[in-house]
Parts: structure tokens; C-alpha cells; sequence
């Protein structure tokens, strides 16, 4: 694990603009010329190399992000998105069609809980939520009919610890394709190295970091790549999740210091549970001895970029969490805010939000109480003074 450095390859791709341009050009076209007709014709029915046609296919700015993104999972090809939901549906959807079957961890992100749920059965695609930390349960619940195997490598929002190793050997074995959400942990953990044959992220996260844009990518084989681009069948060529050149552009711009914010991230997110837990107040964040797949955990992270930015802690009751959000957000400690990923810390309290659409009942069943508030921890400089400022505002509320 450790020789593959994924920062490194970044930081070893050379990207010039036309005139030496220390950041590439932005191609700012949707269609390109060609000199010959028979050209274009080719073009159109081979992706000829170095020749563009129309940038809902691919554009030259977004091939610059591609590679980046591929290099960071270790992945032969990538294909940046309009979204992280546009990455996750054009790749199911590519995959599967009528009469086929997922099984999916049942923790996993409320858009895609809600797609697999609610819309995937309108093309007679059904899924099977299961706990994926428990592989008997998984490998007991795929058919004849099933095509994937779905995963967030660290859930949202309960922060479980999918096995990608283990469940790859089950997904090979039974001739299933493993996709992996590595949106909550981009550097730590390179899913394709333990075996995932697709890899999908939410840009608009970690990678830009920035909260100014939604986006997303698909890191696999050139084959799959490929096939997603495919101007006959492919999903992302005709459902049409396209990234804008302008913005990929930026994004490349920021995952350039995505190294540095990963460790700040982690490093704030480990001090700041480690000294809540210690306090008595039920937290639960991948980096603690405590939390359940720690030990997994440790063996699957690249060890400069440690165990993450999210932790969820459980404050008793809902209208304590409310509050404590509230006053949080009034003494500047971070904002009550969806998403993650930003410099500052973020907080909600999911069971009411990012992950309404899972029934109430459900949620209980798998410990999403409303009582639970997740955090994503900002780039605090001072994560001692900003834990102070928690501690006060838990005091007074009589959490603590
Ligand atoms: C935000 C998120 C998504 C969806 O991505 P968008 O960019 O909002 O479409 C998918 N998976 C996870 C884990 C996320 O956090």
C-alpha cells in the first residue's frame, strides 16, 4: 500500500497551456473542426486519438481532470460529471437494464438510497440493502439476476467501513462488478488497488473543496470509460451529465493541494473525536479504537492521509442536536450546512436531512437516530481552541 502514493501521481502529471502556460488552456467549444471529412467520420465511430468532436463526448479540459483523477485511484481512465449523482446513475445504468439486480450496502448516500429505491424499479432494476460489514449477509443476497455489488468505502452518514477486499473476492467470484463510492475518503484509501473495478466520487466534496461547484467522476478500465462515452449506448454520452470545461478547469486547479487539506482534515477530525469521546459523549469516527472496523480501517488508509474529515456524534435527543448546531453556528464554530469537504466545519444532523429519504423506521434499525450529528471538519488552524468552543457550547446546553 504504502509505495503507491496517489498525491504523488498527481504531482508528477505535467500539464502546459498553448503557450507554455504553467496551468493548461481551457477549451472553451462545444464543437470542434475537423479538416477532412472522412476525419470526423472516423471520430465519430472510434474516438480517433487527440481528436475532439462535441464536448458532451469529452473536451480537452475535462481529459486533463480525467487523468488526474485516474492517476489519484490508480485507474487506467476516468470520466468527470456533472455530479456525483451523475456519475453513480450513468454507471448503474450502464451496467444494469431490466431484470437485473444490486446488492448495495444499505448505509450509502440519501441520493443514491433513493435512486436504487424509488427510480431504479421503473427500468426493472431492483437492489437488495444489505449491512454490508457483514459479507455472509452480502454474498447471501445476490441471484442469478445480480450485475453489482454497491459500496461507500466509508458510509454516509454512519461512517461503517466497507471490507473493498473482501467483498472484491465476492463480487469476482460471482461474477459481479464492485463499485465503490470513495467520496469521504479520496487519498486515504485507492478502492481499485483492493480490488474495485469502478470507482465514483462526488467532486463537489473533498476533490474541489471549495463549496462553489457540484461535480463528479467515474475512475475504471479504458473499456468502461468507453463504453460510457459510447455515442450508440453509452450513459454519460446520452443521458448527458457533462461537466463544463470552465468549471473542470477550476477543479483541477484546486485537487492540487487536496494533499494538504486531507491531512489538516484528518488530523482536526482525529484530535477533536478522540478529546469528545474522552469527555463521555458518544462519537463515532473510523480513527478511534472504539469504532468497529478501526482495525480494518488502519490496514486499508494510505497513513499520510489518515482516517478522514467526518465524525458523527450522538448528543440524546433531537431537539439538543438542533440547538447545539444552532449555537455552534452562532459562535462561528461552523455552519449548519449540508455537504462536506469545506474549510470550515459543516454540520447536520442527517437522520433529518441528507438522509430523509430512508424510512424512519429503517433509520433506527440501522443506529441513524435523530439525535446524531455529523460533522465535517474544517481546516481550523487551531483545533484546541476550536474544541474549547464545542465544550462551551455543549456545557451550556447541558450535553455535557
Ligand atoms: C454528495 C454525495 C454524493 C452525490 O454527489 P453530488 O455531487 O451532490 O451529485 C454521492 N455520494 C456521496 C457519498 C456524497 O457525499
Amino acid at each position: 500500500m504504502e509505495s503507491f502514493n496517489p498525491a504523488d501521481c498527481i504531482q508528477d502529471l505535467q500539464f502546459f497551456g498553448e503557450y507554455g502556460d504553467v496551468n493548461p488552456s481551457i477549451s472553451d467549444s462545444s464543437t470542434y473542426t475537423f479538416l477532412s471529412a472522412k476525419k470526423m467520420f472516423d471520430t465519430f465511430e472510434s474516438n480517433v486519438e487527440g481528436c475532439y468532436l462535441y464536448s458532451r463526448h469529452t473536451s480537452p479540459s475535462n481529459l486533463y481532470l480525467d487523468s488526474a483523477l485516474a492517476a489519484m485511484e490508480g485507474t487506467e481512465s476516468a470520466s468527470v460529471t456533472a455530479s456525483g449523482m451523475g456519475a453513480i446513475t450513468s454507471t448503474l445504468l450502464q451496467l444494469c437494464g431490466n431484470g437485473d439486480h444490486i446488492v448495495s450496502s444499505r448505509t450509502v448516500y440519501g441520493g443514491t438510497y433513493a435512486f436504487l429505491k424509488n427510480f431504479a424499479p421503473r427500468m426493472g432494476i431492483k437492489t437488495s440493502f444489505v449491512d454490508i460489514t457483514k459479507l455472509d449477509l452480502v454474498e447471501a443476497a445476490i441471484n442469478s439476476d445480480t450485475k453489482i455489488l454497491y459500496c461507500e468505502t466509508v458510509s454516509n452518514p454512519l461512517l461503517e467501513v466497507a471490507d473493498i477486499a473482501s467483498l472484491s473476492k465476492i463480487a469476482k467470484k460471482h461474477n459481479l462488478k464492485l463499485v465503490v463510492d470513495n467520496t469521504f475518503s479520496p487519498l486515504s484509501v485507492a478502492p481499485a488497488r483492493l480490488g474495485a473495478d469502478i470507482v465514483l466520487h462526488s467532486l463537489t466534496k473533498y476533490i474541489n473543496g471549495t463549496s462553489d461547484t457540484i461535480g463528479g467522476v467515474v475512475c475504471s478500465s479504458v473499456e468502461f470509460i468507453n463504453s460510457l462515452k459510447n455515442v450508440n449506448d453509452g450513459a454519460t454520452m446520452l443521458l448527458g451529465p457533462t461537466m463544463d470545461s470552465l468549471r473542470s478547469a477550476s477543479i483541477l486547479k484546486n485537487l492540487r493541494t487536496l494533499h494538504i487539506r486531507m491531512k489538516q482534515h484528518s488530523h482536526n477530525a482525529m484530535y477533536l473525536s478522540a478529546k469528545l469521546e474522552a469527555d463521555g459523549i458518544k462519537t463515532v469516527y473510523p480513527g478511534l479504537p472504539s469504532h468497529p472496523s478501526h482495525e480494518l480501517y488502519r490496514t486499508m488508509i494510505h497513513p499520510d492521509y489518515g482516517y478522514g474529515g467526518m465524525m458523527t456524534i450522538d448528543v440524546g435527543s433531537f431537539d439538543k442536536a438542533n440547538a447545539l448546531m444552532e449555537l455552534m453556528q452562532e459562535r462561528n464554530v461552523g455552519y449548519l450546512a449540508v455537504s462536506l469537504g469545506f474549510y470550515k466545519t459543516l454540520f447536520t444532523a442527517p437522520g433529518n436531512s441528507t438522509s430523509s429519504e430512508i424510512p424512519l423506521d429503517e433509520q433506527e434499525a440501522m443506529g441513524l437516530t435523530n439525535s446524531l450529528v455529523r460533522f465535517s471538519i474544517g481546516l481550523d488552524n487551531d483545533i484546541e481552541r476550536t474544541y474549547q468552543m464545542i465544550k462551551k457550547c455543549m456545557q451550556e446546553l447541558h450535553i455535557l
